[in-house]
């Protein structure tokens, strides 16, 4: 009989296979007293169980690079850095001599510390940060006991084609390994979708359901199981009905995936031969290359906060490096480098500032620009960076959380300030460097004529403009009913910008995850956009929708709903309805 559990969305994909129930390797942390003389030795263990957990995970880290891609090795490195972050060993290693207790406990005292200290911070990405930390120690814990084992996953067959893995919850590194090794979806009974394995998992397109309560003792190891990662839901012991339909969609879903491939040579311009450019929003070599490869013709959107997530900022050299790591994959196609957007839903590095500890309202508090303008250092030592970058490639600088031009134009006075101190220090940089800014503040978006004045080119980051727009958390699924990307006061807002910069002659992208969702690509594509930038794996998707539309149809179908005239329809289904031919 039909089991239907459900569970949290992550990525959608179907996934249908046997069941295979991982234990969780748990260990019992107990608690015992050393004598004085035993303290340098337990020192010692802790050091060398750190050690031993940090050569595995450089070892995973090395082999992700090849197959899981830039964001898997990504994150293992983040592990990494946590790991050998002072806040955890350090103060472990002070525990075990203040307190005269064991490694695993003083482990167990500090994760309990870093983890109050989290807590007391109402975010939800910073709470996901928690999984992090807490995977880590255990880690070193189980390094610690005497049977510890690799990643705990011996128990996993090496090729695990058409099974689907049930877990307490994974690790990062243990999902990197799962996909190593074929595995077709993954059910876990914990773990939120902002956290890294969910992130994870989006970028290697694993089927995954995660928050599935009491999975483990539901499923029998080996039953059928059909995983819909759409919706959340996971069919235990299907009936024939409920499989074939699922099979049935499968199939039709890989022949999609492989009819996309053939679209990476074709232009990306619709029905009625409007030219359309299809950036990447990516980071990392690997992921750029993989998007040129895929049509891209630049980065509209590299996060450069991304950079700061991983332990110990980067100084210039170290940020220039990563700059140059970009400039060098696109082989002379433009890159966008976004400065730091840290704050609010960003990033934990910045609980080091002091001026972003207990802010009363993160999202419209100190973020990005706002921060950037306060903590100068920073933002000299980034602008030093990207302006030095700018000397090997066609770079362009774009600043995140606009509101007035009066902070357009401290960031190009500090770009002129700064390009002239470089040519003193005798250090190669751009004459010129294009300065865009992201729209993501309704009154920003009202005002461009004034807060666009100065700038080059705009960028719309949907995901904050709609937050903000529609007063609704992105991250916050209780008002997630509310965070809807058609809501006319949405589309009005739109509306404003496209036809404001078409008059200003201002260049605009979308780099939100709008651009990269093909429900919207043709209210887009109606509103006027040219530039759409967006995660890499949803290129060849967006080409198609956007090959498949007739523009000027699409626009008359927005000027109709919006002029009120068809009431019954969607948005959506007009937009779609315009494409039939009468
Ligand atoms: C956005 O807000 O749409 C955007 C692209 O920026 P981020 O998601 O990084 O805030
Ligand atoms: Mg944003």
């Amino acid at each position: 009989m039909t089991l239907a559990l459900s569970g949290q969305v992550v990525e959608a994909g179907i996934a249908v296979g046997q069941a295979h129930n991982i234990q969780r390797n748990e260990i019992e942390i107990g608690e015992y007293r050393i004598e004085t003389q035993r303290i340098d030795g337990e020192i010692q263990r802790l050091l060398d169980a750190v050690r031993e957990a940090s050569d595995k995970l450089q070892d995973l880290a090395l082999r992700l690079r090849a197959t899981a891609g830039a964001s898997g090795e990504e994150i293992v490195r983040a592990h990494l850095a946590m790991l050998n972050d002072s806040s955890l060993v350090q103060a472990a290693t002070e525990h075990i001599r203040d307190q005269l207790c064991n490694a695993e406990w003083a482990l167990q005292l500090q994760l309990e510390a870093l983890l109050a200290e989290f807590r007391s911070i109402d975010d939800d990405y910073l709470r996901s940060r928690e999984e992090d930390v807490a995977q880590v120690v255990r880690m070193v814990q189980q390094q610690l006991s005497e049977e510890s084992e690799e990643l705990p996953l011996s128990d996993v067959p090496d090729r695990l084609g058409h099974t689907l893995v049930v877990a307490t919850e994974l690790t990062p590194a243990q999902l990197a390994v799962l996909h190593e090794r074929g595995v077709a979806g993954v059910i876990t009974e914990h773990g939120s979708p902002y956290s890294h394995t969910a992130i994870l998992a989006r970028g290697m397109g694993i089927p995954i359901v995660m928050g599935v309560h009491r999975a483990q003792s539901l499923i029998t190891e080996g039953e059928q199981l059909v995983l819909d990662g759409a919706y959340g839901i996971v069919f235990a012991d299907p009936e024939p009905s409920i499989l074939n339909y699922y099979l049935a969609k499968q199939s039709e879903s890989d022949r999609y995936r492989q009819n996309l491939a053939a679209l990476r040579h074709e232009p990306a311009s619709s029905l009625d031969g409007q030219p359309v450019c299809l950036l990447a929003n990516a980071e990392r070599g690997a992921d750029i290359r993989q998007a040129l490869s895929d049509g891209a013709e630049g980065v509209g959107l590299l996060r450069s906060e991304y950079l700061f997530m991983q332990g110990t900022p980067p100084d210039e050299e170290g940020q220039l490096a990563h700059y140059r790591e970009a400039v060098d994959a696109l082989e002379g196609a433009p890159l966008t480098i976004r400065t730091l957007d840290i704050g609010a839903d960003k990033t934990p590095e910045l609980l080091r500032f002091e001026s972003l500890r207990n802010l009363p309202n993160p999202a419209l508090g100190l973020r990005a620009v706002r921060l950037c303008l306060r903590e100068m250092d920073l933002f000299q030592t980034q602008l030093r960076a990207i302006l030095r970058a700018a000397a090997y490639g066609p770079v362009r600088c774009m600043i995140p959380m606009l509101t007035t031009d009066r902070e357009v134009l401290a960031v190009r006075s500090l770009i002129d300030e700064l390009r002239l101190e470089l040519k003193k220090e005798g250090l190669a940089s751009a004459d010129t460097l294009e300065l865009g800014g992201m729209i993501e503040v309704p009154a920003a978006a009202l005002a461009l004529e004034s807060v666009g004045r100065k700038l080059d080119f705009i960028s719309i980051g949907t995901n904050d403009l709609i937050q903000y727009t529609l007063a609704a958390d992105r991250v916050d699924e209780n008002v997630a009913h509310l965070y809807d990307p058609e809501h006319p006061g949405v589309i009005h807002l739109l509306s404003h910008i496209f036809r404001t910069a078409k008059r200003m002659q201002l260049p605009v992208a979308v780099c939100g995850e709008l651009a990269g969702d093909r429900r919207y690509t043709r209210l887009l594509l109606a509103l006027g956009l040219t530039e759409f930038s967006m995660q890499p794996r949803s290129l060849l998707e967006i080409k198609k929708v956007i090959r498949e539309t007739d523009v000027g149809k699409a626009r008359a179908a927005l000027d109709q709903w919006t002029a009120g005239e068809a009431p019954d329809l969607t948005l959506a289904q007009m937009l779609n309805q315009s494409q039939l031919n009468h």
